[in-house]
């Protein structure tokens, strides 16, 4: 579905992303683990149109989308919920998804998915008339997650989104991702609870300095002494 190959990111001069490749197939849930600025959001960001690689390839079912615009990369079913979960805070949680979907046009399929995501997140069904910005940080997230559905993705790139929301919350919201991927929805995560990413991941690649170092089923990476001690806590 995805195929990544070495590709090379700049901010300026500095290398954010030194020869990358990856791939994520139809169905999968696929999570980059790797510590702060590893280049891990400098990667989705390359992905969905937000910054363009220097050099190398991504190819999207064998076409090129490599530094097309974001609009059309969303077109072709490719979302993204960023870091910071940023919702447009001064309109309401309704009209945040309704934003989601404002490059269709199939207004029959967009109402079954407002209530898919409706369904998914009752929490948001509870609050739709509130404003974006009065929501609590999970509730955010959810909402993130929910307008990104609304492009109905074929795939989706979601960025932390257990960053700095508490245990049971964080719970809830991998089952969420677990759920939306049985779906149909191929998952490509990045998260810095390795832990977490890794119990529902078919597969993972581990990101240092800019570079994949080493990659494998959830599995494989779960069970090897090295991954333990530097990502999963020993
Ligand atoms: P984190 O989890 O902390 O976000 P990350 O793995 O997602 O980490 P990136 O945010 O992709 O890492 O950052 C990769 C590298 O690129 C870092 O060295 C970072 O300082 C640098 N970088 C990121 N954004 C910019 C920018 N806008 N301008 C310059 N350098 C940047």
């Amino acid at each position: 579905m995805l195929s990544v190959e070495e590709i090379n990111v700049y901010y300026g001069n500095i290398k954010a992303l030194k020869g990358v490749s990856l791939n994520v197939n139809e169905g999968e849930i696929v999570t980059l683990i790797g510590a702060n600025g590893a280049g891990k959001s400098t990667l989705l960001n390359t992905l969905s149109g937000l910054l363009k690689p220097k050099k190398g390839k991504i190819e999207y079912f064998n076409k090129s989308i490599a530094g097309k615009p974001a609009q059309d990369i969303v077109k072709a079913g490719i979302s993204h919920v960023p870091e910071g979960r940023r919702v447009f805070a001064n309109m309401r949680v309704e009209e945040n998804l309704e934003l989601g979907a404002y490059l269709r046009k199939d207004s029959k399929g967009i109402r079954e998915d407002f209530d898919k995501v409706f369904e998914l997140f009752p929490r948001l069904y509870e609050r739709k008339k509130q404003l974006a910005g009065t929501l609590s940080g999970g509730e955010q997230q959810m909402l993130a997650m929910g307008r990104a559905l609304m492009a109905k993705p074929k795939l989706l790139l979601l960025d932390e989104p257990s960053m700095g929301l508490a245990p049971l919350l964080v719970k809830t919201i991998f089952n969420i991702i677990e759920e939306i991927n049985r779906d149909g929805t191929t998952i490509l995560l990045v998260e810095q609870n390795a832990h977490m990413a890794l119990s529902i991941a078919t597969r993972a690649y581990v990101i240092e300095t800019g570079s994949v170092i080493t990659s494998g089923t959830a599995e494989k990476l779960q069970a090897s002494e090295e991954i333990r001690q530097a990502y999963l806590g020993g």
